[in-house]
Formats: structure tokens, C-alpha cells, sequence
């Protein structure tokens, strides 16, 4: 270990972006990296059609941060892609309805018809005004009957039972920052995400993290559980059984790095059911999600996102939530922030605090509901602070 300056635990976004910059100012630098791969979450790969499928998920990149893209675009072009969801749901006479989300004017149309939905827009436009932003929960608190009552179908045909499914809470139930990232959006605007920078990489997620790590300064060892190789039980980091006074950057789950020893932090998992079928197109836009009925959250065709050109065949993903235990196989997804669970993730990070060179970086590692751009950012930031 006397070889390396800083020890990387984790090869997502978190850790490469932070290897790499690492590695370019001259440290020597050792990534672990518990799967097969790289990429962390946004590893993707063609499945057994040759359809280009994200392992863990649907990933759309979107910043509104021109450093990150700048930052990014030295390692990818970009496949220009707008991302555009619609809910699916019982239209209450037999049939199926679809309109987008976030809920918008012309999901209002759709869902109240014409003339009752332009009136309600108008009532919405006049409380709030154009292009405003509402989260369903302050919605709800507006004092117009005829907003309230709007409030209340977005809430039971939109938010209501997605969340429980998601969460296997209500909306009230979580935390407030989760629903607010899908507003009632008063626009006709129907892009999921309003980010002045959004696309696809244009060759996937895993080439832009094999150039990301592709630097002489940067070792990486797949399959390797760095919990089974650093000591955390003294007064400072042992790492294979010999000293090691470097940086170490750790963006695995806090709570296993301590053996779990006040209790598991609380998150979410998925499981995600693939299929494959021999159309050219399955649904109409990349997500579907079915937010009344339904056991999963929704549906995402790969070929809408990445514009693979593939006759013939398509592969989508169906995604079911339910709380993560632990087994072996289980991944952590999403951190379940609330007060209780805030509290004992801080006394995880006060262990961490201990060892000055131990860092915690990353989605899992700082218990946030943080997207692909903004642990860019966090890693730029954390490495210009080792570097100084
Ligand atoms: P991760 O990608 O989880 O990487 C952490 C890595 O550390 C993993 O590879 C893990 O195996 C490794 N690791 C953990 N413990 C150890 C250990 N002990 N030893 C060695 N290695 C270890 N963001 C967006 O911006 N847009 C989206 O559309 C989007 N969609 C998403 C959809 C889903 C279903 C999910 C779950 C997330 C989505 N995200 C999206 C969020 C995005 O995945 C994260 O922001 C990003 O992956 C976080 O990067 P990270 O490096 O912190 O974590
Ligand atoms: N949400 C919902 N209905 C929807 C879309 C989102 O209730 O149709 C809520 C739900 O609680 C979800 C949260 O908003 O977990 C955030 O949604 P987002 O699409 O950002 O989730 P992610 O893509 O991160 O899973």
C-alpha cells in the first residue's frame, strides 16, 4: 500500500471522478470496487438481443451546472435526448388514459377535457402564474376550492399511490424534497427535467467510465470488498494489515463499513424485471409510469433513451420497490431520509469523523437523494480540497 497516495472504495461516479482527478495531479491511486464492473449504478451493457440495457435502472443525465457537463464532455459525446414521461392509469370507464408527468396544462386537458382543463389552468396560471413550479404538497394547502379539489385528483392519480409503492409510505409520510423533485409544472412544457444540459452518452455510461479511469495513476481491482481488506477498529486506517496514511474516499454504505453496529440504515431497493419482446417499439415514451394500479412503478424502454437503432426487438425494464434487508444480492438504492434515520447516519458519520483521511463521498455514503450530477460536482470538489 506504501504505493498508492489514496485509496478509492467504489468505482461509480462518486469514485472515478475522484480517481481521476486525483490521478491526473500526480497521486497514485488504487480503486476497489466490489462488482464486476465499473460504473457503479449507471453501468450499462447490450443484453442477450444486443439491446444497450442500464443494469440498475433507467439513467438520464441532466445538469443544470455547466462545470459538470464541461467536465463530463471530456470523456463522452452526446446522444441529444429529451427525457419525457407520461403516467398510465384506469380513465374510469374501462379504458387506460396517459398523460404526462410532472403533471402539467396539457395533462390537465387530458385528465378534465378541454374546457375543464383550460378553466383550471387558468385558475392555476392566475394563482401561481406561468412556468411556476408547485410541489403537490403545497398544492394542496391552496385555499380555492377548485384548486384543492385539482390538488386532490393529482394527488390520488399521480402521487398517492406511486409513492406508497416506492416508499411504502404516503407522500406526507416522506421526505418532503422527494416529491418535490415532480411538480405540478404550469406549462406546457412536457420534458421531464428542465436542465439546460440533457442527453445520453453517446457510446453509454460504461465507455465514459472506461476513459474516466483510463489514466496510468489509477489501478483498478474489480471484486474486491475493500470491508474485507480496511481496519477501521484502532486509532488509525489499516489497510491490509499495514498502516496506510493516504486519503481514503469510501462511497459504499456507511452503515456496513461499521459492521452495521447501531443498527442498518434504512434504504430502498429495487428489483428490476428485464423482458425482452420482438417489436421495434413497446410504448410510447421512455417511461411509463403506472401510478394508480400496477404492482411496479413503471416501465422504461431502453431504445427511447439511447436511440439504439435495432429492428425487430426491444428489451424494457419493469421496476418494483420494496425496503433493502441486507441479504447477499440486495442493493441499496435510494438513502429513506427522516429525522430518526438522519440521526443515525450521523452517529455513523461521527465514527468516520474519527480518521481525518477518511472521506465519505457519494449517494450511499452521505445518505442522499443525490443525482448523477450532483456527486460529479461533490467529487470535483472533494478532490480540489485533497489536492490543495
Ligand atoms: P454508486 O453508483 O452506487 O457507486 C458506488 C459503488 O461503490 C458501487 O459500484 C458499489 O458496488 C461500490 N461499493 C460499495 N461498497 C463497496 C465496498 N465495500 N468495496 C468496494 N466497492 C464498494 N441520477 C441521474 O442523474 N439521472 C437518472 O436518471 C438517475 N436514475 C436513477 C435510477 C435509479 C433506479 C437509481 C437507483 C439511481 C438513479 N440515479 C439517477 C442516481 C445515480 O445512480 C446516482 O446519483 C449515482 O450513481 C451515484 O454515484 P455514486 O458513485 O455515489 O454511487
Ligand atoms: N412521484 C410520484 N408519481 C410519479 C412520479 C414521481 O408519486 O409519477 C414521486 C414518488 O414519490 C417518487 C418521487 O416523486 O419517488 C421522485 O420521483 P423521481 O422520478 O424523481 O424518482 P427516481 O427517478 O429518482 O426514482
Amino acid at each position: 500500500m506504501s504505493h498508492y497516495d489514496a485509496l478509492i472504495v467504489g468505482a461509480g461516479f462518486a469514485g472515478a471522478v475522484t480517481a481521476r482527478q486525483l490521478a491526473q495531479a500526480g497521486r497514485r491511486v488504487l480503486v476497489l470496487e466490489r462488482r464486476g464492473h465499473i460504473a457503479g449504478n449507471a453501468y450499462d451493457r447490450p443484453d442477450q438481443a444486443g439491446v444497450l440495457i442500464h443494469q440498475y435502472g433507467p439513467h438520464i443525465f441532466h445538469t443544470g451546472d455547466p462545470k459538470v457537463y464541461d467536465y463530463l464532455s471530456r470523456f463522452t459525446s452526446w446522444r441529444d435526448y429529451a427525457h419525457k414521461v407520461v403516467a398510465n392509469l384506469p380513465d374510469g370507464r374501462g379504458g387506460r388514459m396517459e398523460f404526462p408527468v410532472p403533471f402539467n396544462l396539457d395533462s390537465l386537458e387530458i385528465a378534465f377535457g378541454p374546457d375543464e382543463g383550460a378553466r383550471l389552468g387558468r385558475a392555476l396560471l392566475a394563482a401561481y402564474g406561468p412556468e411556476r413550479k408547485v410541489t403537490i404538497l403545497e398544492l394542496r394547502q391552496h385555499p380555492d376550492p377548485d384548486i384543492s379539489a385539482l390538488a386532490g385528483y393529482v394527488y390520488e392519480h399521480v402521487f398517492v399511490h406511486y409513492t406508497q409503492k416506492q416508499w411504502g409510505a404516503a407522500p406526507e409520510g416522506v421526505d418532503p424534497g422527494t416529491t418535490a423533485r415532480v411538480p405540478v409544472f404550469l406549462s406546457r412544457d412536457c420534458r421531464y427535467f428542465q436542465d439546460a444540459y440533457q442527453g445520453m452518452p453517446l457510446e453509454g455510461y460504461t465507455k465514459l467510465f472506461e476513459r474516466l479511469l483510463d489514466h496510468p495513476g489509477i489501478e483498478l481491482r474489480l471484486n474486491t470488498d475493500a470491508r474485507k481488506l480496511l481496519d477501521l477498529s484502532g486509532d488509525s486506517i489499516q489497510f491490509a494489515g499495514q498502516p496506510f496514511s493516504g486519503d481514503v474516499v469510501y462511497t459504499g454504505a456507511v452503515d456496513e463499513l461499521f459492521s452495521c453496529r447501531f443498527g442498518r440504515l434504512p434504504y430502498r431497493t429495487l428489483d428490476f424485471q428485464f423482458e425482452t419482446h420482438p417489436v421495434d417499439v413497446w410504448q410510447s415514451h421512455g417511461t411509463v409510469n403506472y401510478t394508480v394500479d400496477e404492482p411496479y412503478t413503471r416501465i422504461t424502454e431502453f431504445k427511447h433513451l439511447t436511440g439504439q437503432a435495432l429492428p425487430g426487438v426491444t428489451t424494457i425494464v419493469k421496476e418494483y420497490a420494496r425496503a433493502y434487508t441486507g441479504q447477499p444480492g440486495e442493493t441499496p438504492y435510494y438513502a429513506v431520509p427522516s429525522p430518526e434515520n438522519n440521526d443515525l447516519y450521523h452517529r455513523y458519520a461521527g465514527l468516520a469523523a474519527r480518521f481525518p483521511k477518511l472521506h465519505l463521498l457519494g449517494r450511499l455514503a452521505e445518505y442522499k437523494y443525490y443525482n448523477m450530477d450532483a456527486i460529479v460536482a461533490r467529487a470535483l470538489a472533494l478532490a480540489d480540497e485533497l489536492l490543495k
